[in-house]
């Protein structure tokens, strides 16, 4: 085993222990999970649940009736979550190639596909990158994909897991390349409640941080050397 593959067992382990292991549990309907990441993009989560609340709430569970809605209904239907003039024309034309090519809303079938093909698939989608295709596997699926999102990002080059430029694309390949696709589900969930109450951007508490003794930015080695 290498050495960063030993530290990105022991974050993984030690993480755990802190916060404890958070289990998949079952799969979000791939379809609602699609259009919820296309929701969130550049707002808060309370933000884009409302707005997805807010769309079923009008439309009901049927997506064709969304497809087939003016998109001045849809976008006051997502107004919470900002950006609505972007993001309703981007949901009617990922609700429309789904509905061209396969004939209903059923995206189950990724789960079948490598994780690769199926984020091939998804990313082809208007809006859709390699986080919101990965949240839909790993959420969906609890596949072999790992979504990185801001907090990670952050987390990931403190800890000299990658380099402290390395773009989310980046960042993302290093985590599965160095662990089984079985850790992921608990590893996100848990650096992402790290970076909110730990790891935060501006003022890390690194005082009460578990990570101490893997992070690069707390004892100033690698990239965080000064003048590095
Ligand atoms: S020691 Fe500080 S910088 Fe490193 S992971 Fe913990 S809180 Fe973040």
């Amino acid at each position: 085993m290498s050495e960063l593959q030993t530290k990105a067992w022991a974050v993984s382990e030690t993480l755990s222990g802190h916060y404890g292991v958070p289990r998949f549990s079952g799969g979000d309907e791939p379809i609602d999970e699609l259009i919820g990441t296309i929701l969130s993009a550049n707002t808060n989560d309370v933000n884009s649940g409302r707005a997805f609340a807010q769309l079923k709430a009008t439309f009901g569970s049927d997506w064709d009736a969304v497809r087939t809605a003016p998109l001045a209904a849809i976008k006051e239907a997502i107004r919470p979550a900002g950006m609505y003039n972007q993001k309703a024309p981007a949901i009617v034309a990922t609700l429309e190639q789904v509905k061209t090519e396969r004939g209903d809303y059923d995206l189950r079938f990724l789960a079948e596909m490598p994780a690769t093909e199926a984020l091939a698939y998804l990313t082809r989608f208007p809006g859709v990158g390699h986080k919101t295709a990965s949240i839909v596997l790993l959420f969906c699926f609890n596949g072999a994909a790992f979504p990185v999102d801001t907090h990670i990002q952050r987390i990931s080059r403190r800890l000299g897991i990658t380099g402290r430029r390395a773009s989310a694309e980046k960042i993302k390949q290093a985590w599965e390349l160095l662990l089984p696709p079985d850790t992921f589900y608990a590893l996100h969930i848990n650096l992402i409640r790290h970076g909110r109450q730990t790891c935060q951007a501006l003022t890390p508490r690194c005082e009460i941080c578990p990570l101490q003794q893997l992070c690069h930015y707390y004892h100033g080695e690698g990239e965080w050397k000064s003048g590095a």
